[in-house]
Parts: structure tokens; sequence; C-alpha cells
């Protein structure tokens, strides 16, 4: 304990034997004193001698005033270090805890898993760490109010702990993420599962408050000191641990949430690919590397081109062609979407605008952009700068939109289609959008999802769920397309089906805007000016922001 550390001041305060000393030494002369002038005074008294010395009856006086003093003053002094030394107690337990539930916090835990780790070591024992997120936390807060958010908090804690072993010990890392520390026999990692699978039951069980009751999903992520088989002990320091931890809880986020995964090496090798992807992203964004695809949107019946889907490509140095499905996700996640969208956006206006501007232009967009509540304001910036007819542009937005905000969602969708932009649900039966919503939020179009068109290519009637979907959309005044047309036996099963748009591979690839140039020219379908531009710029060898100019001052 600190309080036996030579320098500690309560430790010096406490020997601090000044005040004792004097009450020490007037005890000493007491006695002295009192030796002489006691006789003296029981004679007194007796009559059988004088009156006392009065020197040293006064002495005598003094001395037991001053025992008195001493004596109150060493008293004063041990209390008032006593209460020193509960104060420092408090403000060390408040330092290492958290105020609210009064688990530890991130700094103290750090400390306890070492310690822990050690009493285990001794043992022969393994330890696990175990770090909790919440899921859906910050919507409790967003929708009931901080005070509601803490009292979870609180009850949660309770459920934890009424869990864990004995030797356990828990802590809140931040404002919903807990972990805790606990010791398992070597070899026994299943203990640590039963533990987390009941810690899961318990955690399902809605948490009631007197005004409304709450319900939470947790991911979990957990690491060991010990191998698998326990046989051998790693070395693994705490902060290893927290670490290793920390990303098998990534894992579990990543792979959807209310589930928990051990740490694997494998992890480690993955969190480093993504980490380069991030900064690759970052770098290739900042220098113009990713580039707008367009495929194709046919009129199913006549088979006319009616416009082009953009389809987002990153053109990495190192990797390659890289598809958005690789990195959309992680540009949403390091909140890069928006920038990257709408510079893709951008040079899409500018490729469209050579076209045949009866050509549509489709772009989608990502929940994570309809967050911003003025997005379609930006959107009809953007237009306005590029100088691109609203009406030419369709926004793609997917069913998981419209679980976030509905609100919002459907102000932003009445602002857009104000100023004549077209707006498509994307991927349709692959998300959970209600009947209900289908009907009270104003779309122009449905886009039926290619995982159930491709279905149309199976032997035997598989067509039932398409044909479900295209008489919904009917039945809504909505045109639909279809996407995923890849061959010919698609393409005749859904021709019976009515009248359709439709994109997918037998119609081509995705190219990319020189191609779609290409394409466009042969088809005498490139504005006047731009085809001039396009020699112009053959002539100049210029890039094709250099070409728009040129075409359009
Ligand atoms: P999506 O909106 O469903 O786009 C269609 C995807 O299907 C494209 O994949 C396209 O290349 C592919 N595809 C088209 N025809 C066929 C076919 O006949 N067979 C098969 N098997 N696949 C076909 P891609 O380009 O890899 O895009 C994947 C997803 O990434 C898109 O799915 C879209 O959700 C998203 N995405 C693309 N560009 C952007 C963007 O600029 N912003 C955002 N937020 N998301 C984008
Ligand atoms: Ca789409
Ligand atoms: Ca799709």
């Amino acid at each position: 304990m600190t309080e036996q550390e030579p320098d500690n001041p309560l430790g010096a305060a406490e020997r601090d034997i000044i005040a004792l000393g004097i009450a020490t030494a007037s005890i000493i002369l007491l006695v002295g004193t009192g030796g002489s002038v006691m006789p003296q005074v029981m004679d007194a008294l007796t009559g059988a001698g004088g009156a006392p010395n009065v020197i040293l009856v006064n002495a005598l006086l003094l001395n037991i005033a001053l025992i008195i003093f001493g004596w109150r003053r060493y008293r004063e002094l041990t209390r008032e270090i006593e209460e020193r030394r509960r104060a420092e107690a408090r403000a060390r337990l408040l330092a290492a805890t958290d105020p609210l539930t009064g688990c530890l916090n991130r700094r103290s835990m750090f400390e306890a898993t070492e310690e822990l780790r050690a009493r285990a070591a001794m043992r022969g024992e393994a330890v696990a760490y175990c770090m909790i997120d919440l899921d859906n936390f910050k919507q409790i807060n967003d929708m009931h109010g901080h005070s509601a958010g803490d009292a979870v908090l609180v009850m949660l804690c309770e459920r934890i702990r009424a869990l864990l072993p004995r030797e356990a010990r828990m802590a809140r890392l931040g404002g919903d993420e807990f972990a805790f520390v606990m010791p398992f026999p070597a070899g026994h990692a299943d203990r640590v599962d039963d533990l987390v699978i009941r810690l899961f039951e318990s955690l399902v069980q809605p948490f009631r408050m007197p005004e409304l009751t709450v319900e939470l999903t947790l991911s979990i992520g957990l690491a060991a000191d010990h191998d698998a088989d326990g046989t051998i002990g790693l070395v693994v320091d705490a902060a290893t641990l927290m670490h290793r931890a920390d990303m098998a809880l990534y894992q579990a986020k990543k792979q959807g949430r209310n589930r928990y995964f051990w740490f694997e090496a494998t992890m480690e090798s993955e969190l480093r690919f993504r980490n380069q992807l991030e900064t690759g992203i970052r770098r290739g964004l900042a220098r113009g590397e990713f580039v707008p695809f367009y495929e194709q949107q046919v009129d199913l019946d006549s088979g006319a081109l009616v416009g082009f889907e953009m389809l987002a490509r990153w053109r990495s140095p190192q990797l390659g062609l890289i598809s958005p499905d690789i990195f959309v996700p992680i540009a949403e996640e390091i909140g890069l979407i928006n920038e990257l969208s709408e510079r893709l956006m951008e040079q899409a206006f500018a490729d469209a605008r050579e076209w045949d501007d009866t050509l549509t232009l489709s772009v989608n967009i990502s929940p994570v952009q309809l967050r911003d509540p003025w997005f379609a304001q930006r959107i009809l910036k953007k237009l306005v700068a590029a100088g691109f007819p609203p009406q030419r542009l369709e926004i793609e937005i997917t069913e998981s939109c419209l679980h976030e905000n509905v609100g919002l969602v459907r102000s932003m969708i009445m602002s857009l289609r104000n100023q004549g932009v077209q707006i498509a649900l994307d991927d349709f039966g692959t998300g959970y959008s209600s009947f209900e919503q289908l009907r009270n939020l104003p779309f122009d179009r449905i886009k039926i999802d290619r995982s159930f068109v491709s279905e149309l290519k199976e032997p035997g009637n598989h067509s039932r769920l398409v044909e479900a979907i295209v008489s919904l959309g009917r039945g809504l005044d909505l045109p639909l397309t279809a996407e995923g047309v890849e061959d010919e036996e698609i393409l005749q099963a859904l021709k019976s089906m009515g009248r359709l748009k439709a994109q997918g591979y037998f119609y081509g690839q995705p190219e990319d805007a020189e191609g779609v140039r290409a394409r466009l020219r042969s088809a005498g379908r490139l504005t006047g000016a731009s085809t001039e531009g396009a020699l112009a710029q053959r002539a100049a060898g210029e890039d094709a922001q250099t070409l728009y100019r040129i075409a359009r001052p």
C-alpha cells in the first residue's frame, strides 16, 4: 500500500511526534516537579508544613496544561490524518472507476488485467479478456434520452456482474463499451463460451423501466492468453490481449453483430489489409483514382438503350480495378462516402452531358449519405453547377435507407422530386420495406434485385417471386427495372411479364466513360458538340475534363 511509502506526507505527518513529544516532556517534568511539589502540597493541606513553593506549583500547573494541550493536539492530528487518508482512497477509487456504473475504467482495467494474469499464471490458469459492445445503444439514447440510456447501462452492468466469477474484473471502457477479464482452467475455453452464452441469454431479456422497456443486442470479442488446448501459455501482455479482443469484436460486428468471436491470427492480417485499403482509399481519392463505370439500361421490349447506371470503380495502381463492394463499405465507415460519391457524380454529370439527352443517368446512394439533412440540396447544387438537367437523373436508394429515419428520407425524396429528379428503390425484396412504406414514399420506380432475377435461369418454375414483385409494382403503379439479365433465357422469361426496363451482362459489362463514348458515337447518340470535342481532344491529346471545357465553355 502506498501509505507505507517513505515519502508519503501522511506517513511523515503521522510520525510528526512534536506534539506527542511535548506531552511526553511535560509528563517527565511533571514527575520531576511533582516529586518535590506534591509532598509540600500534601503537607500544606494536612497543616503539617507551610505553603508550597509558588514557582514550583505554577510549573506543575503549567506542566499539566501542556500535557493536556499536547495530548489533544496529538489526537487532532491523528484524526486529521485518518480523514485525509480516507479522502485520498476515495479519490483513487474515483480515478479508477466509472462513476455511473462503478466498474473499473479503461485506465485501471489495464492494471487489473495484468494483476489477474499474474495471479492466474501462478496457479497455472489462463485468463480470457472479453470486449462487449452494444449494437443499438445510440438509438436508445437518441430515442429515449440520456437518462434512460444511463439507466440501461447500470442495469446491464448488474446483469453482467451477476454472471461473472468472483475473481473477474469488469470495466466500462467508454460510452457503450464494456470489458471483463476472468481466469479459467487452461485448455477449457469452453467454460468461457458457456459464460458468454449465458451472458447473451441474460442480456436479451428486455430492460424494463417505469416508463419504457428497451431491448439490446451486443457484439463480443474474446481473446485468451493461452492457446486453445491450453498447453502453451502464450507470451501475451495485457495490451496485446486487449488489442486481440478488440480485433475479434470488430469481426463480430462485421459479421452482422449480435454474436461473439474468439481472436484468430487471420484477423490480424485481415485487419492489416483493411488498414492498407483504408490508406489506399484516402490516397486514391486525393489522386482521382475513383472513376465512374456505366452499365446499360435497356427497354426490354424494343431493346433500345434508355440510359446508364453509374457504378463506381477504383483504379488502384497497386491492386488493379476494385469493385465498389470492397471500397464503398470502408468509405462509409471512415466518413469518406459523401466526398467519394460527389466526386463521381461530378464526373458522371460531365460524361452524361455528352450523351444524347434522352439518355438517363442512375446513381447509387449510400444510406450513410441520406443521414445528411442537406443531402438533397447538395445534389441539386451539383446539378446546377454541372448544368445537368435534373429530369435525366435517377437516384437509387436501397431499402436499408428506409429504417434509419423515414421522415428525413421522405422529405429529401420530396425536394429532389420537386426539381424533377427520379427516385428508384434499389435491390427491392432484399430488405424489409413494408407495403405501407412503398405506398407512402413517393418512389418513381422499383428495381428488382438480381438475386431474384437470376432464379429465372433455373430450370422449373422459379418465376413466381419475380412475378409477385412485378404485380406488386403494377398494383402500386410503379415502373420496374430488372437487374442481372445475364442471358436469353432470363430475357424471355421477363418479356412475358409485361413492360420492364432491364440491365445486366447480357447487354454488356459495365464500361468506362471512354467505352460509353465510343458506343454512343457509333450509334450516333453523342451530342454534336461533344463529338467535335472528342476530335479536338484527340488532336490535342488532352484529358476528358479539358474535352468537356472545350465542348461547353
Ligand atoms: P447494384 O446497385 O445492385 O449494382 C448492380 C451490380 O450488379 C453491379 O456490381 C453490376 O456490375 C452487377 N451486375 C450487373 N449486371 C449483372 C449481371 O448480369 N450478373 C451479375 N452477376 N452481376 C451484374 P458492382 O458494380 O460491383 O456494384 C456493386 C454494388 O455496389 C452496387 O450494386 C451498388 O449497390 C454499389 N455501388 C456501386 N457504385 C456505387 C456508388 O457510386 N455509390 C454507392 N453508394 N454504391 C455503389
Ligand atoms: Ca443500383
Ligand atoms: Ca442489386
